[in-house]
């Protein structure tokens, strides 16, 4: 038996009722989901009407290529899809949901000529009637019969599917059309880009090629990025680039004011908000920017150590100082010196600290000699200095000094906003870093990062999508499963016994009230409580607000207000 009466008997074709159970419409969100990508169900006279806008405006070639072109691109996303729904089924069987994905999607019914693919080898030659395509009929419509052929959109779709689900260029050709005759179907013919002889001559139109060069030459630019990627990351965030909500804008604007001036300035927020990166970039707009940035955490050095490490040694000090050497402030002469976790100084270090900031001069531990020096301080902190001030851990007259000009960085949970642009800035970083490409983050799975609180802030997001870089496949999209690591956990029978185990113990738990009493003791508050439930809820229904209110036993509309609620309060 041939493949191609394998495949048919089997009807795998037709039978694609495990794709259309991936299709998920969303009545909260109005989002229709095929997988993790995001679906659109048009007219197709809306479709017919915007290809005939292109055809006005491009002209035939013109028109021909972008359709080209936007098929190919759908059909690479949609390879990812096939993988992961087969993925141990042998290739020519996974293939079919391509030609599956066509029938869904109401673009044509496609039958079977020919199929003989070995990944290994590369070998790949397809050959595949189309049925009733809607690229054919709505083209007779507007336009009458054609010379050429005209299904340009589903011939890109099969190159771009077949040569990403591949691995190489496969190409398309269009042999027999419907619209350049009567018959009732067009018939497409699948090959690597260079069996076919006369390429060139539609090279034009169909820009597989082009895109294959673009992304060598993206391999290209990325392995010379690779060098210069932490100073890249660097001056984009400097230049003010990563960040377009308000609150990072004006955190910005504050630190761009601060570059004009020689003024100290503290910088304030919680962990991982990359208060680092704002004190490199405060450094980069300066006039200081070409002498040395020095960023030193307060935390990380022993205090016995301290003094010496920031205002340097003279050799006979004490035992164990065999030389002199500068500190810091020295070392970061005539640039910026960034001081983190400042509350974490002892006393002493802070009384040396405040003498440098009035007088400008460091004095050696163990010497005697003063030495003028011209650095810049940024102090921050995610401690509160006022009540380490009164509780006497922090001297108030450094406090001061300190909180000339303060800027506080908004938490990530905040600027939601900005998580995209982040999440395609780290995913850029991190593909350069272990040398992948990635086509970026799946449309669920963006709507998943907008719905995290972030306790850890930029820190986390970026380790988040180094993981989702380091799991996806070569060429694929970040999807939710490589980004949160128990989120699609299927419900198999052990998965709902630990489930009942579970709910076993947290009854338990409730009835004997000791996490009620661990709760009010810990002071976390009522409202955090029910934030951290509702946001856990949303995360194990994938954002759907009807499934989360499930989970909690509420109505859908209750839910949906106490989720207004606290987006109002945030804003
Ligand atoms: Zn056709």
């Amino acid at each position: 038996m041939s493949l191609s009466q394998a495949l048919n008997n089997n009807k795998p074709w037709s039978d694609y009722s495990d794709l259309i159970e991936r299709i998920q419409f969303d009545r909260e969100t109005g989002h229709i989901w095929l997988d993790e990508s995001q679906m659109l169900l048009l007219d197709a006279t809306v479709f017919s009407d915007m290809r005939k806008v292109m055809v006005e405006t491009l002209g035939m070639n013109g028109a021909r290529a972008v359709l080209t072109r936007i098929g190919y691109l759908g059909g690479y996303k949609m390879a990812d899809l096939a993988r992961k729904m087969h993925p141990t089924k042998p290739d020519s069987e996974a293939f079919v949901i391509g030609p599956q994905l066509t029938m869904i999607t109401g673009m044509a019914a496609v039958n079977l000529v020919n199929l003989d693919m070995d990944i290994e080898s590369g070998r790949f030659h397809g050959e595949f009637e189309i049925l009733s395509s809607y690229e054919s009929d709505s083209f007779i419509k507007e336009f009458g019969h054609s010379d050429d052929p005209v299904c340009w959109h589903l011939v890109g779709f099969a190159s771009g599917y077949s040569s990403h689900f591949m691995g190489r260029e496969i190409v398309y050709r269009e042999l027999e059309c419907r619209a350049t005759h009567d018959d009732h179907r067009c018939v497409i013919v699948g090959k690597p880009a260079e069996e076919w002889p006369d390429y060139q001559k539609d090279a034009n139109y169909f820009e597989p090629l082009n895109i294959r060069e673009e992304m060598l030459d993206l391999q290209d630019r990325i392995a010379g990025l690779k060098q210069t990627i932490e100073s890249e990351q660097d001056s984009a965030i400097s230049c003010g680039t990563i960040g377009a909500s308000e609150r990072f804008k004006h955190a910005w604007k504050m630190m761009e004011k601060a570059a004009e001036s020689q003024v100290t300035v503290l910088i304030l927020g919680e962990t991982g908000v990359g208060k680092e990166m704002f004190a490199r970039g405060l450094h980069r707009c300066s006039e200081r920017s070409e002498k040395p940035f020095v960023a030193i955490n307060c935390a990380a050095i022993p205090a016995s150590l301290i003094e010496s490490e920031l205002f340097g040694v003279e050799a006979e000090a004490y035992t164990g100082a065999n030389s002199s050497r500068p500190g810091h402030f020295e070392r970061a002469d005539g640039g910026t010196l960034f001081l983190d976790e400042v509350g974490e100084l002892s006393l002493q270090a802070q009384a040396s600290l405040l003498r440098v900031l009035q007088e400008s001069e460091v004095v050696r531990v163990g010497g005697g000699e003063v030495r003028k020096v011209d650095t810049r301080l940024v102090a921050a902190t995610n401690e509160d200095l006022e009540t380490a001030v009164s509780e006497g851990r922090f001297r108030a007259d450094l406090y001061y000094r300190l909180n000339i000009y303060p800027v506080t960085i908004p938490p990530l949970r905040e600027r939601s906003e900005d998580i995209p642009l982040l999440a395609d800035h780290f995913l850029k970083k991190y593909s350069a870093q272990y040398g992948k490409r990635v086509k970026g983050v799946s449309d669920k799975a963006m709507l998943m990062l907008n719905y995290h609180q972030w306790p850890g802030n930029v820190r986390e997001l970026e380790n988040m999508i180094e993981r989702g870089v380091i799991l996806v496949d070569n060429g694929g999209f970040v999807g939710v499963p490589h980004l949160f690591a128990s989120s699609d956990v299927p419900p198999s029978a052990l998965a709902r016994e630990q489930n009942r185990e579970r709910q076993r113990k947290v009854a338990n738990s409730i009835s004997n009230e000791d996490w009620a009493n661990d709760l009010v003791e810990s002071g976390i508050g009522m409202e955090a409580v029910e934030s951290a439930l509702i946001n856990k809820a949303m995360c194990k229904a994938n954002g759907n607000v009807a499934r989360a209110a499930r989970l909690l036993g509420l109505s859908r509309p209750a839910l949906a207000y106490r989720l207004k609620r606290s987006t109002d309060l945030v804003e």
